[in-house]
């Protein structure tokens, strides 16, 4: 079993910043900010995490 990984993401829209867990088998093309309750899509990158947060999904790095 892979061990679970976190990223913080950063919300494009107000700044809020949130720990989520990265999904070790799927990307994860939008998420809900807890700050402004928009949701957030991953416009240039496969997914979320590779888009706005501190690491790249498991897919990002080929
Ligand atoms: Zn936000
Ligand atoms: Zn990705």
């Amino acid at each position: 079993m892979a061990e679970k990984e976190f990223a913080v993401l950063t919300c494009p829209h107000c700044g809020h910043r949130q720990e989520r867990e990265i999904p070790q088998d799927k990307c994860e093309p939008f998420y809900t900010c807890d700050g402004c309750g928009q949701v957030v899509v991953a416009e240039d990158a496969c997914c979320v995490f590779c888009a706005y947060a501190d690491k790249l999904c498991p897919f990002g790095h080929r």
